[in-house]
């Protein structure tokens, strides 16, 4: 019988697996349940292919987007595996072959939604199928602690009843801990083997610039990288389509991409761009899924990015070749607020918007951050990264100057102390400031000591201040949905004059005034 290095052979035409692959395989083809988290680009569907080839019968597989499924059913079908998607605009003739190939145990992967998963005559149809594994593609869906919560996903709390005993493997990109959790839990597989790549892209070089003059910015560096493919991601269709038109007045070669186009035209701009005959695609988060192109040497984001989920999934569209790399991300206060009430304007109430700003905010950190860049992102990740310093991003490499502060840090650390229960950064920066605020008064902020006494600083340096005194260890952040402040053992020792504290100098914010392409 063949084994799972001669089927990747003979299937994939490749003489070795990715990491973790084989031990995921493994797991899979022992009957366990498997959770398995690996970055964008890191083979997942390998994982849960092959073991469906190795095992025979049926592998469902449930994917939610239907150009997902078609990609992947072209690509299976092109290596000459039996695989088909169910979806609604199926004809009757295809849904015979379909059924057809279930009944005569020819078809090895069934693509289909999670609705269609669980609707009773679907089951029904699959009672004569030997169903040997299932495939839960994008888990983080299940989750609202993901970044694309799909309340479909929820259904599938029933999968675990609808097939006992047959192995379940979830996969994401995902690996924010609420979100490993809420997938073990709502999967229920609990038990389940749980392997978890690294994220870390070491040919990615990360950049935060100040927005400022965003199309000169974008010009510049364009003209710097002439010869290179890259993408600008923006918030909105339109968006693309400015500053793609701004960049071809410039004389660049550049497309807008949006799922506002026709699909030829966006068809016609995905070839090009892989062709090398346009050298930037300004796009909105539409564009990269299935895009396959070795090559991008920048990816920028022209706006502010709603997630770090996204972000990190979108840069790691560039350098997939394994060479160096550039994700530049424009930011400014400007557009956090702007984003923020965009978020509160589209919402429908209730717990998704609490978690959707959370999210923003996280990504403002990021962005903010006067630590190392690549850090901060794997730390999101639930990922253990033990240099300090990474060489290969902007705070890295020109950490920002640091100053003596002690006086600032003991008029935060003094106020963190006094204040009654833990409260967000913004409520400390505002009782420093003195400044009118409903809940200060509520809580009878007012009447603290601290209240009022640091007026010289503005509300944005002592933000930079305090995610800097967190970071040093000197204060506490709490609090997954609501992040707030607390003290730790090191509040007590700037308070009692015990230590120096170094922060950055107050001219100097956090976005450092590093322009230049
Ligand atoms: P993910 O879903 O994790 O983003 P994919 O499953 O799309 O990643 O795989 C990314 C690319 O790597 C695909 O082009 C895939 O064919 C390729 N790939 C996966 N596993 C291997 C392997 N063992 N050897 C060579 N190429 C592989
Ligand atoms: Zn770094």
């Amino acid at each position: 019988m063949a084994t799972i290095h001669d089927l990747l052979r003979q299937y994939w035409g490749s003489p070795s697996f990715l990491p973790l692959q084989e031990e995921i395989i493994g797991s899979v083809l022992s009957g366990n349940d498997t959770l398995a988290i690996l970055a964008t680009g890191g083979g997942k569907s390998l994982c849960y292919q092959l073991p469906a080839l190795y095992l025979g019968g049926l592998t469902l597989v449930i994917s939610p987007l239907i150009s997902l499924m078609k990609d992947q059913v072209d690509d299976l079908q092109a290596r000459g595996i039996p695989a088909a998607a169910w979806n609604s605009s199926l004809d009757q003739k295809e849904r015979a072959r379909i059924t057809g190939g279930i009944s005569d145990a020819n078809l090895r992967l069934l693509f289909i939604s999670p609705e269609k998963c669980l609707q009773p005559g679907f089951l029904s149809s699959l009672a004569t199928a030997r169903v040997r594994l299932i495939a839960i593609d994008e888990a983080h869906c299940i989750s609202e602690w993901g970044h694309n919560f799909r309340p479909e996903y929820r259904q599938l709390a029933r999968i675990k009843e609808v097939f006992p005993g047959i192995p379940l493997i979830a996969l994401t990109a995902t690996a924010i801990p609420g979100v490993r959790r809420d997938i073990r839990q709502q999967l229920k597989m609990e038990c389940a083997r749980e392997f978890t790549g690294s994220f870390n892209r070491k040919n990615l070089r990360y950049r935060v610039v100040p927005k400022k003059n965003p199309l000169v910015f974008l010009a510049d560096y364009l003209g710097q990288h002439r010869e290179e493919s890259g993408i600008v991601y923006c918030l909105s269709r339109s968006e693309t389509e400015t500053v793609a038109g701004d960049l071809q007045q410039r004389g660049f070669s550049a497309a807008a991409y949006h799922a506002g186009l026709s699909r030829q035209e966006r068809e016609r701009v995905q070839e090009s761009f892989i062709r090398d005959r346009v050298q930037v695609v300004c796009a909105t988060v539409a564009f990269g899924m299935g895009i396959d192109k070795p090559d991008v040497r920048f990816v920028i984001h022209y706006d502010l990015p709603k997630t770090l989920e996204g972000y990190y999934q979108e840069t790691g569209r560039a350098g997939r070749d394994g060479q160096y790399s550039e994700c530049v991300l424009l930011y400014s206060r400007g557009d956090y607020a702007r984003i923020r009430s965009l978020l509160e304007q589209g919402d429908s109430g209730g717990q998704h918007l609490k978690v959707s700003l959370a999210k923003l905010r996280d990504m403002q950190e990021y962005c903010e951050t006067t630590g190392c860049r690549r850090k901060f992102l794997l730390t999101y990740f639930g990922e253990d990264y033990p240099e300090e310093n990474c060489g290969s991003c902007d705070t890295c490499d020109h950490p920002p100057e640091m100053t003596d502060c002690t006086d600032a840090a003991k008029l935060i650390a003094g106020c963190v102390k006094q204040l009654p229960r833990s409260f967000g950064i913004d409520l400390i920066a505002d009782v420093l400031r003195g400044s009118k605020n409903e809940k200060a008064r509520q809580y009878n902020l007012t009447s603290l000591p601290a209240y009022g006494t640091g007026k010289k600083y503005s509300k944005a340096q002592y933000r930079t201040w305090i995610q800097e005194m967190v970071r040093q260890g000197f204060l506490s952040r709490a609090g997954e949905q609501y992040p707030v402040i607390g003290c730790t053992t090191r509040t007590d020792e700037i308070v009692r004059n015990r230590c120096r504290v170094m922060l950055p100098a107050p001219e100097d914010a956090a976005v450092r005034r590093r322009a230049s392409p």
